[in-house]
């Protein structure tokens, strides 16, 4: 036998289990048969404080309940939604007094702030940074997509693929998400934009604009998340987007594969993936579920069946774009028990880390680019290379750019510098779009101290000055895209 070598990652398959649900109080008398059920989920969601403590009862402290109340209420850009099946993976030892399993109270409640979904599902006031809460720069549309609508909802950024957003709801609302500013309820600190037109209208523009644009030919089906669409009007939607000749990839966006897993297991749904994906393999079309998974814990045995039963009913493919947190999953051993439990166990695909997104709020999640190279660094080699992450950068105006492929670094400041090599469908008279430098900012608290120092004397001046730079800039570039 060969001797082991010394690695920095040791792979280990491992076993998935499903956490015992009855070890929280509220769900003590839950059959199997509803957590099953994907209304039963729906209508047990976690939505406020009062709901939280009526399923974990003394498991946590008041501090606990007092600390989420305070960061709903003064920092919280999404509102609060927590299926069952996700809080069921917040400190998942199964049986109270086992090993590794706190009992109620200070231990316990300590155990829950440390746990990586938490951290990212019911963020509290104290997660929060108090020196920088927000970068001078962040804004709640931060990879500017509205402005990019072709129609409502439809942002068209790359040259051939698009991102209808057919709804703006999701059955489980993510702390750092980065279409805060459109998805889900308002909260005290954020009014969300409103779809204007009908939704049968809205969707039916956005078949005729792709009908009469044949360079698009790859579209993502997103939100939101489509498992809030009654299935009957996603397949009417997905039956008219495969009569167009252009397309020929239809991604559909959704992280209830792994929050409400039930939804996609419901025979109604695997049945109509059925019939999408036979029409689709007929005319040489892809159909495949892009879902977000931010850590292991997520993926659990109902979570790993739903998916190989979807690939079993005809997709194509199952892709997990995941998000890169701080304290959620900032490890390579984070992000590689992840992709191996996807890939071993779940038969979904490791596809993009992305960077976390300068929203409002948002520090205490956010890693530098520098950081985020380290990451891709640690984690090559291990995974088969098909499915090996990329992890990227969303720049503003830019799209998404993998991390290495960054122009320029100016690291004491924490300001990147990013090129594209194509027009965004806003840009069509903008001749320096493809020689412009595109910019990206590092929190400022990873920045060494002298970086540190220089932030505070220029943000009056320089967020005053690209603000209206930038005001200038889209508006001159929305009366070329009105006219075009
Ligand atoms: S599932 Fe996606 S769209 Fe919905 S809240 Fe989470 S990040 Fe946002």
């Amino acid at each position: 036998m060969t001797p082991a070598l010394d690695q920095p990652y040791v792979y280990r398959m491992r076993e998935l289990v499903e956490p015992d649900w009855t070890r929280m109080p509220g769900f003590a008398d839950v059959t199997a048969a509803q957590w099953a059920d994907a209304q039963w989920q729906r209508s047990h969601c976690v939505k406020n404080v009062r709901q939280l403590r009526e399923v974990m009862g003394d498991l946590l402290t008041d501090d606990f309940y007092a600390d989420l109340e305070r960061d709903q209420t003064e920092r919280a850009t999404m509102s609060m939604l927590v299926p069952p099946q996700m809080l069921n993976t917040m400190v998942p030892a199964t049986g109270e007094g086992e090993a590794g399993m706190p009992r109620a109270g200070t231990a316990y409640t300590e155990a829950f702030y440390d746990d990586p979904v938490r951290r990212y599902m019911l963020p509290v006031f104290s997660d929060r940074r108090t020196d920088w809460p927000s970068h001078p720069h962040a804004t709640r549309d931060s990879l500017h997509e509205h402005e990019m609508w072709a129609v409502e909802g439809l942002t068209h950024r790359y040259p051939t693929k698009v991102l209808a957003e057919l709804l703006p709801t999701c059955p489980q609302y993510c702390g750092h998400c980065t279409r805060m500013d459109l998805v889900g309820n308002s909260t005290p600190q954020v009014t969300k934009l409103k779809f204007l037109a009908k939704p049968a209208d809205r969707h039916q523009q956005m078949l005729d604009y792709l009908a009469a644009t044949p360079t698009v030919r790859d579209v993502v089906v997103s939100g939101g998340d489509v498992a809030n669409l009654p299935w009957k009007n996603l397949e009417v939607f997905l039956d008219k987007l495969l009569e167009i000749e252009n397309i020929r990839d239809i991604r559909l966006a959704t992280k209830a594969l792994m929050a409400l897993p039930q939804h996609w297991a419901a025979p109604e749904v695997v049945e109509g993936i059925g019939r999408i994906t036979a029409k689709a393999h007929a005319r040489g079309v892809q159909v495949a579920i892009h879902t977000h998974v931010n850590h292991v814990n997520s993926v659990t045995p109902i979570v790993a069946e739903t998916a190989r039963n979807l690939l079993d009913a005809g997709l194509f493919n199952i892709r997990n774009q995941g998000v890169l947190l701080h304290g959620v999953n900032d490890t390579p051993a984070d992000l590689l028990d992840l992709c191996f439990a996807l890939q071993d166990n779940a038969s979904i695909t490791p596809y993009y880390f992305y960077m976390c997104d300068m929203i409002p709020f948002s520090e205490h999640w956010r890693l530098s680019l520098g950081q985020a190279q380290e990451l891709q660094h640690a984690i090559m080699g291990y995974l088969p290379g098909f499915a090996t992450p990329r992890i990227v950068c969303d720049v503003p105006f830019v799209g998404k750019r993998w991390v290495h492929q960054v122009e320029e670094y100016d690291r004491e400041h924490g300001i990147s510098y990013w090129r594209k090599n194509y027009r965004t469908s806003i840009e069509a008279a903008d001749v320096d779009a493809l020689s412009r430098e595109y910019v990206y900012y590092d929190p400022i608290h990873t920045l060494p101290l002298s970086g540190q120092r220089w932030w505070p004397g220029q943000v009056d001046l320089d967020s005053a000055h690209e603000l209206a730079v930038e005001a200038a800039a889209l508006s001159r570039l929305a009366s070329v895209g009105s006219k075009a």
